[in-house]
């Protein structure tokens, strides 16, 4: 017997002139990241996306797993469409749900009738429904005030429907309505999660990741392209570009007083991530920066960083405490391939005594011997662009 996917949109976001491109962008979305899963019908119906599989071939539990991270859905619920008629109704459930009842100590049901064409009342239906299921029950006690399972039967347009308790979506706006922009991704914790957060508020991500071959591994790019892979499974695919890095250090090292290495290796990756950024419609910067993790997070060294970009800055994780991104990052599946041992560029040349309340005037005279433009220029010219997809199979 079939079984289809009720995705509930948020209803803030749904007010005002919004409300029609924020529907469309979803279902758009939605669509997309159920091809890898078979032939499922999306379609939206009063501020509900219906996603529904078209034959057997579907990979049901493949498309419920996508569909939890989905950003603009904030519940979803996996359902039993029936005729809209009593008998049909409770049949639904004891056949769909009866289980799960069984396992629970009290119950009640609860009805929504958004087709007011349907001659009973919302309370007339979960009180039939509800005394059906008692006396089906009776080892499981009624309890209107606060039931161990609550019973869903919802009269919509096309058919009623019929679910156990939903549970919270992705949350967020749908990716695609917020614009671009581009994540300074290294391998470490914060940014794949810095990623995710700025993903989630409806922005499509581009990510920039430098590396200093051979002082850093190729075991180390492709951890950040699996960190990217990892992300796309909220975000959708995205490009990830791989700038050449060791040139730009190497003329830090020979040419910069040693306690300002990191901050100008920082504001290279700045410049260099804007100009890109730029060229590809992004319309801000996204890093994993934490006020006082490290010597480059004090205030005096993002003023520093930040002064060579012209566009807002994002660092959703400024605030944050390691264990509070930490909870993140395991939940949205990226500590795993974070905490490999894999070294960053940024390792590479650390200060010993890194300076941590510059002025931009001291830094400024800290880079006067490097060319910087020619520096920036030739990572402009070299550097590779690489595809991210979560199903690398499907190209999905
Ligand atoms: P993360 O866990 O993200 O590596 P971190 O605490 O190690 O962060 P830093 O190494 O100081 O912090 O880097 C701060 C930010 O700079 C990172 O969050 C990331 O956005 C960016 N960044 C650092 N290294 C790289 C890199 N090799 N390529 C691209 N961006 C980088
Ligand atoms: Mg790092």
């Amino acid at each position: 017997m079939k079984e289809i996917f009720l995705l509930k949109l948020g209803e803030i976001v749904l007010k005002g002139a919004n409300k029609r491109q924020f529907e469309s962008k979803l279902r758009q979305n939605i669509r997309r990241r159920m091809k890898a899963y078979g032939n499922f019908d999306v379609y939206l119906i009063q501020s509900t996306v219906y996603v529904e599989p078209m034959d057997d071939a579907c990979d049901i539990d493949g498309a419920w797993e996508a569909c939890n991270s989905i950003f603009g859905v904030v519940s979803l619920c996996r359902c039993r469409p029936c005729e809209k008629n009593m008998d049909a109704i409770f049949a639904a459930v004891e056949e769909y749900l009866g289980d799960d009842l069984d396992c629970a100590k009290s119950f009640k049901v609860e009805s929504k009738r958004s087709d007011k064409r349907f001659p009973m009342t919302s309370i007339a239906i979960s009180q039939e429904i509800g005394g059906r299921l008692a006396e089906a029950h009776p080892g499981v006690a009624v309890d209107v005030h606060d039931p161990d399972y609550t019973v869903y039967v919802e009269i919509r347009d096309l058919a009623a429907y019929v679910h156990g308790p939903a549970q919270p979506g992705a949350g967020g706006l749908p990716t695609g309505v917020g614009g671009r922009a581009m994540c300074l991704l290294s391998g470490g914790i914060d940014s794949p999660v810095a990623a995710y957060m700025i993903a989630k508020r409806g922005v499509e991500i581009e990510c920039v990741h430098f590396f200093s071959y051979p002082y850093t591994s190729q075991l180390a790019k492709d951890k950040v392209l699996e960190l990217a892979r990892l992300v796309t499974r909220y975000s959708g695919r995205m490009t990830v570009d791989i700038v050449s890095f060791t040139e730009i250090q190497e003329a830090i090292r020979d040419n910069c007083p040693e306690e300002f290495f990191t901050l100008i290796m920082r504001r290279f990756m700045m410049e260099i991530a804007q100009r890109i950024a730029k060229q590809h419609g992004c319309g801000a910067l996204i890093t994993g920066e934490n006020l006082g993790q490290v010597a480059s997070q004090t205030m005096e060294a993002m003023t520093v960083t930040g002064a060579v970009v012209d566009i807002p800055v994002f660092m959703p994780l400024v605030g944050m405490d390691k264990e509070e991104i930490v909870t993140i990052a395991r939940r949205i599946g990226t500590l795993e391939t974070s905490i490999l041992p894999y070294e960053d560029c940024c390792t590479v040349f650390t200060p010993k005594h890194p300076k941590t309340k510059p002025t931009l005037g001291q830094v400024i005279h800290a880079e006067r011997d490097l060319d910087r433009e020619a520096l920036i220029q030739k990572a402009l010219d070299t550097y590779e662009k690489v595809t991210v997809k979560y199903h690398d199979e499907t190209g999905i």
